[in-house]
């Protein structure tokens, strides 16, 4: 499968490329340059297949011959390794829970797909490379362990200090071998300004053979798109279904957006956003507005400068209208986020997290005018979340064991500001 850049000022790259490379060179984004559906015969079957069955034929799609089909099956197994269950919160709205992995959030799924793909594409190699990522709180937890004693692999993160929770900087901190964390003075878009322009300096780029773990990669992107076929595996059968995706950079909901263009009959897709509502005030308006993030309790969506809106913006045309006949979007403040998670609470016994109990929100004011059956992605573990939580429903939460595990070690990070030269004299003493 080839891959071309937004821009359109570089020459289109393999997979391999698009993945080591992360951003091309013109400052675009990689896209596939045909998006082929799958088969009607996969479609009828869809509902009989396993996860992982699904999972493979839809990377297949992304990846064509460039891996052979054991090597790809045994990266789809590795990568789901655990469940994505759907729970059924109150009549017709499920919960996807993306946060059985080893992280506790949605985001293992792109980094252990990331890592295995380019541990597949170095077997041979002894080159070394250096991740670097920005991250706004579960990113860097999950590239971090993802990444973790990856031979000829440097991992280096950014994150903002004391803007994300406790837990997520243990994770993120606490690791040691190839990991570095740098504490940025600064916000998380300063962090993805810094990792932006360490890649548009091609001399710095290719002196640590850069490569990126944000959702900026292609590789993040191709796995977050099979949950959303398993989901129409799961549900589809004679109902429309919609999903809302809580949303920060919009990884996730464009990779729902890629599996739409691959056949999947979502009726409706739904940004469910915080007080960073750069996508659903341009949905309105029919201007984007990037501006400074603003701090929210669902902090890993606090971005200011969502960098997918510029693949949805390629997928679209450059329309507003296209955007709008496919999404819709909503946005909340704190106060309605932390009283949705007391009254499902209370009224049901689910506990949601603050990223997803914006995209439950979302769900329930489109359901007003529907009656698809709905689903809402949860996407971090309640429990990443402790001293939100807990106040907020007023009791102790069972921590997991994985999380627990994180708490009990010691910190390590580099502070730095939000300062390219800085963070190149780290890259020099990796
Ligand atoms: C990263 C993240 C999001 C936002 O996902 P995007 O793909 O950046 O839109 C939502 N919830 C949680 C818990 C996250 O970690």
């Amino acid at each position: 499968m080839k891959y071309y850049s937004t821009n359109k000022q570089v020459p289109e790259v393999s997979f391999e490329k698009a993945i080591f490379q992360g951003l091309p060179d013109d400052n675009g984004l990689y896209m596939p340059k045909t998006i082929q559906p799958l088969s009607v015969e996969f479609f009828k079957n869809i509902h009989e297949m396993t996860l992982h069955d699904i999972a493979y034929e839809v990377a297949k799609k992304f990846i064509e011959d460039e891996i052979p089909e054991r090597d790809l099956r045994g990266i789809v197994e590795g990568t789901l390794d655990f469940d994505l269950p759907l729970v059924e919160v109150e009549k017709g709205i499920y919960a996807l829970e993306l946060y059985h992995g080893p992280t506790c959030a949605f985001k293992d799924v792109g980094a252990r797909f990331l890592a295995r793909c380019l541990s597949y594409f170095s077997r041979q190699s002894d080159k070394k490379a250096t991740i670097l990522v920005a991250t706004s709180g579960d990113t860097g937890s999950a590239v971090a362990s993802g990444f973790l004693g990856m031979k000829n692999i440097n991992v280096v993160i950014l994150y903002p200090k004391g803007k994300i929770s406790k837990i997520q900087e243990q994770q993120l901190t606490t690791l040691g071998e190839n990991i570095t964390a740098c504490e940025v003075e600064g916000t998380f878009d300063d962090c993805q300004k810094m990792v932006k322009d360490a890649f548009l300096n091609l001399e710095l780029k290719k002196k640590y053979n850069l490569t990126s773990a944000n959702s900026i990669n292609m590789a993040r992107l191709v796995p977050q798109s099979f949950y959303y076929f398993w989901t129409y595996a799961m549900l589809g059968r004679d109902r429309d279904v919609v999903i809302s995706v809580p949303s920060g950079n919009y990884g996730n909901l464009t990779a729902g957006l890629l599996a739409k263009r691959m056949g999947l009959p979502i009726t409706q897709f739904i940004a469910s956003a915080n007080a960073n509502d750069i996508v659903p005030s341009y949905l309105r308006t029919g201007q984007f507005e990037p501006r400074k993030s603003v701090e929210t309790i669902s902090n890993a969506m606090d971005v200011g400068n969502p960098s997918n809106f510029y693949r949805m913006n390629d997928l679209y045309g450059s329309s507003v209208e296209n955007f709008r006949s496919e999404i819709k979007g909503f946005t909340y403040s704190d106060e309605q986020t932390g009283k949705t998670i007391k009254k499902v609470y209370g009224d049901t016994g689910y506990l949601l997290d603050p990223h997803g109990a914006v995209g439950y929100l979302g769900l329930k004011e489109y359901l007003t005018t529907s009656d698809a059956v709905g689903v809402f992605l949860e996407t971090a573990h309640p429990a990443k979340f402790l001293d939100i939580v807990e106040p907020i429903i007023g009791e102790k939460l069972e921590i997991p064991q994985r999380l627990q595990d994180y708490i009990e070690r010691q910190k390590v990070a580099i502070e730095i500001d939000a300062d390219l030269e800085q963070l190149e004299s780290i890259l020099e003493r990796l």
